[in-house]
């Protein structure tokens, strides 16, 4: 019988990838941060066709030492402040291991009540550490792009007189939905997705510290109603992908019940905070949204993917999403939740397991002080550009995320710009540390400027890599005047 590779390789490879990964997470900080790869270098380096046989495990695991780790840009590394930084934690590590050796797939209760089951009390866990109302549902989705996807689905399904479940959209209202200029583009993308278009998404000013303009919101939705739209939700955002701004969600919430439109909230990086009592009020509001998304994939130490979906109408979403067919169907449907019936996959993943095995191994306490701590070490970074005269701070700070820019007294927009994408770049290429940049406006009318960002959010940083990043920008920077 073919069978597996023999258990007895398997345990000996484990023990040693055991060692390999805890050397990796000791020592990775020695590896550039930013891949030094070039287009092509992998695909080069790797066989262009399959292997005839079977090759020997520790043979493969070689090749990921030589070829595969070079083409890694080191998520996991203390030094990355791009993007919105995050970590692998160690029980998440091992979760991830348990849940490939269960391989279970929980699309309806029966095929593993306890993938369903964890994923209830986890995501009620989550739910009570960020002060969430009670009644809320919860569902685990892979990415926040799928759980704001899923929500505006929602929504669409719960647009009076459209069925567009049934009838699709053709020669139907013009639907429009709303979010701000700085809402992330997974917005716009389920908006396309869900034929509503780019066309029905109108996007909402925003104030100096890159809030939504509610009254502004008020004014659109007046406007599209008399020119025939019909509009029907919006997405708030606590914690913009670009500073981390965070919308004004109880003013847009009462242009919300005002207009009868579904609120939704995108709270994908900026939801943690409210793990700290002193950061709770990042949520304010939220108790009336009719969904919001948060990501523990990005600020909780669980690995990516994983997205918590929340609803306090779960029947306007299963409304939208549910279809068994007969072979789906189980003697359990009336007792137990089939959560297959609450997104687009039918297949679910065990991603319960990784936020258990994480909520539990830190607790709340562990959790909130190293929450605490990426807010102290942005702050201080703030600090450092602040009392810079070379650079300046661009934009608010209300989490771990520092938006600045160097100074280049003198010089012309487009040549300040320059200058700071030649430092981002100088900067990352040391692969001492990895920062990435955005465009904001910061004068009225003054058009989008290149704007660098540093982003707290690995579990392994410390002052030292905050300290050593700031040395870099400023070396580099230097040597531009
Ligand atoms: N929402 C916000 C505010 C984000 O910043 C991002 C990504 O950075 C997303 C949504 C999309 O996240 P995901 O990669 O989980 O789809």
């Amino acid at each position: 019988m073919p069978g597996d590779v023999p258990l007895e390789t398997f345990r000996e490879e484990g023990r040693k990838l055991v060692d390999w990964v805890a050397r990796y997470l000791a020592e990775g900080e020695r590896l550039p941060v930013l891949s030094r790869s070039r287009p092509g270098d992998l695909r080069a380096a790797l066989p262009p066709h399959p292997p005839e046989r079977g090759e020997p495990l520790g043979a493969i695991l070689a090749d990921v030492d030589r070829h595969i780790v070079p083409g890694l840009t080191h998520w996991n590394h203390p030094a990355f402040f791009a993007y919105f930084a995050n970590s692998s934690s160690a029980p998440a590590i091992l979760a991830e291991t348990l849940a490939a050796a269960f391989n279970v797939n929980g699309m309806v209760w029966r095929t593993s009540p306890a993938a369903t089951e964890l994923e209830v009390v986890v995501l009620d866990w989550l739910r009570q550490l960020l002060g969430l109302p009670e009644r809320l549902f919860g569902v685990i989705q892979d990415t926040a792009s799928a759980s704001s996807l899923v929500a505006l689905a929602a929504a669409r399904e719960a647009v009076p007189g459209l069925d567009a479940r049934r009838r699709g959209l053709v020669g139907q209202a013009r639907l429009r939905m709303y979010a701000s200029e700085q809402a992330h583009s997974s917005i716009e993308k389920a908006g396309i997705v869900l034929g509503v278009g780019q066309e029905g998404l109108q996007k909402i000013p925003v104030d100096r510290e890159f809030r939504m303009d509610a009254a502004a919101l008020a004014r659109a939705v007046a406007a599209d109603r008399r020119s025939g739209w019909t509009p029907f939700a919006v997405t708030a955002t606590v914690g913009t992908t670009s500073t981390t701004s965070i919308d004004p969600v109880a003013e847009i919430a009462d242009v919300c019940e005002r207009e009868r439109l579904w609120l939704h909230v995108d709270a994908a990086y900026g939801g943690a905070a409210a793990v700290l009592p002193e950061r709770r009020r990042v949520l304010e509001g939220c108790e009336r949204a009719d969904s919001l998304t948060v990501n523990p994939h990005k600020w909780l130490f669980v690995p990516i993917d994983l997205s918590a979906l929340y609803t306090r109408r779960p029947e306007v979403v299963r409304a939208a999403f549910s279809v068994v067919p007969d072979y789906l169907r189980t003697p359990e449907d009336a007792l137990a939740p089939n959560l297959m019936d609450y997104g687009v996959s039918l297949g679910r993943r065990f991603r319960a397991l990784k936020l258990w095995m994480v909520l539990r191994a830190f607790g709340r306490e562990g959790i909130a002080e190293r929450l605490r701590d990426h807010i102290r070490l942005a702050a201080l970074f703030r600090d450092l550009v602040e009392t810079d005269p070379h650079f300046e701070v661009v934009a608010p700070t209300p989490l771990s995320v520092v938006c600045f820019r160097g100074r280049f007294p003198g010089r012309e927009a487009k040549d300040a710009d320059r200058l700071n994408t030649e430092v981002l770049e100088a900067v990352n290429a040391t692969g001492e540390a990895y920062l990435s940049s955005t465009r904001l406006e910061l004068e009225p009318g003054g058009g989008p400027r290149v704007v660098l960002r540093l982003a707290v959010g690995n579990i392994r940083t410390e002052e030292r890599h905050v300290r050593r990043a700031w040395e870099l920008l400023r070396s580099e920077a230097r040597t531009r005047r």
